[in-house]
């Protein structure tokens, strides 16, 4: 089986997958038609500097357009992708999506830093930076175009070899961001010795931090242990303009969140970009953090 794994090719067939299950097979059989369909739809979150109000990036969000259950959401599916091996086939076609986007809005005058989300499976993809310098090569994009979002878990599978390909995708210049930071069971181990450039912070410590007491110590130590590490901190789920305020003075770099923008279509991003102006006054700070 680790031999089958190391393998490359057709990989919707990966041993890892549970044959037995009927109903494992026929979502297998759906993800693989919904390729052929072209069912998949990019979105895009933007991701907004919490001091200057400009918009820095954009997140790439995959939804699956489900013939008859509509817009499926990819915690009902990238677990599963996951497992079976279909999630480098869905990640090689979020990074072509995105490389087209980002060329798009370069062409236009934006200098936008689009983020990607990476799986286990993707990092143990040995030939993942060979592809990213394809990809880059393509689109004429700079690495600096392109910041992989890991999480935790995605790392602790196989940490000698996610550490491996990462440090070569770092040595290109790609960005990597920790996501959902704060979650994991060992996020300072990773901090020391990956080669990170961002740190997001998971939402369900933002989400309602101005009523929290608790959650804003959190985030607060956070921003610091970030930048006393040289790092960017991002706060993903920002709702409310109350939290946007207690994060800026806190010093968090970037935001994402509902209150700024929920995940568009990315065909839509151009349209949002002409609209958007800063929602909060920025860099007057009216909110006293005391906690
Ligand atoms: P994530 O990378 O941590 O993405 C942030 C999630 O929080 C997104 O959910 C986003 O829509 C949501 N979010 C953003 N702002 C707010 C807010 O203000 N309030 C609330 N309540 N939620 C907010 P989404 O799009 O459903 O994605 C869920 C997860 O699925 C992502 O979490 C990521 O781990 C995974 N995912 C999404 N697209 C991809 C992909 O292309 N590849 C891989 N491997 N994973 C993906
Ligand atoms: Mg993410
Ligand atoms: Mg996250
Ligand atoms: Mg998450």
């Amino acid at each position: 089986y680790a031999a089958k794994q190391r393998t490359e090719g057709p990989v919707v067939y990966d041993a890892a997958m549970d044959k037995s299950s009927a109903k494992s097979l026929s979502l297998l059989t759906e993800l693989r038609h919904a390729a052929e369909r072209d069912e998949f739809r990019l979105y895009v979150q933007p991701k907004i500097s919490l001091e200057t109000g400009k918009v820095v990036g954009m997140e790439s969000l995959v939804r699956w357009v489900h013939p008859e259950r509509g817009n499926v959401f990819p915690d009902e599916f990238i677990p599963f992708a996951e497992q079976t091996g279909f999630i480098r086939i869905l990640t090689r076609w979020v990074l072509e999506k995105s490389a087209e986007l980002c060329r798009e809005l370069t062409s236009r005058g934006h200098h936008l830093k689009v983020s990607v989300n990476l799986s286990t499976r993707d990092l143990l993809d040995q030939d993942l930076p060979a592809k990213f310098a394809d990809l880059l090569t393509r689109y004429k994009l700079t690495s600096g175009s392109f910041c992989l979002e890991i999480t935790e878990s995605a790392i602790m599978d196989d940490p000698v070899r996610a550490q491996h390909t990462l440090e070569r995708l770092s040595a290109m210049g790609l960005d990597l961001s920790i996501d959902d930071f704060g979650t994991g069971y060992s996020s300072l181990a990773y901090l020391k010795r990956l080669p990170v450039n961002e740190l997001k912070i998971d939402k369900s410590f933002v989400l309602n931090m101005e009523n929290d007491v608790g959650d804003t110590k959190i985030v607060r130590s956070t921003i610091d242990l970030g930048h006393n590490m040289g790092l960017r901190v991002v706060a993903e789920g920002i709702e409310s303009e109350a939290v946007w305020r207690l994060l800026a003075d806190l010093g968090c770099d970037q935001g994402q969140g509902y209150f700024m923008s929920r995940p568009i279509p990315a065909d839509q991003l151009f349209g949002w970009l002409e609209k958007w102006r800063a929602p909060v006054a920025v860099a007057t700070p009216v909110v006293e953090v005391d906690v």
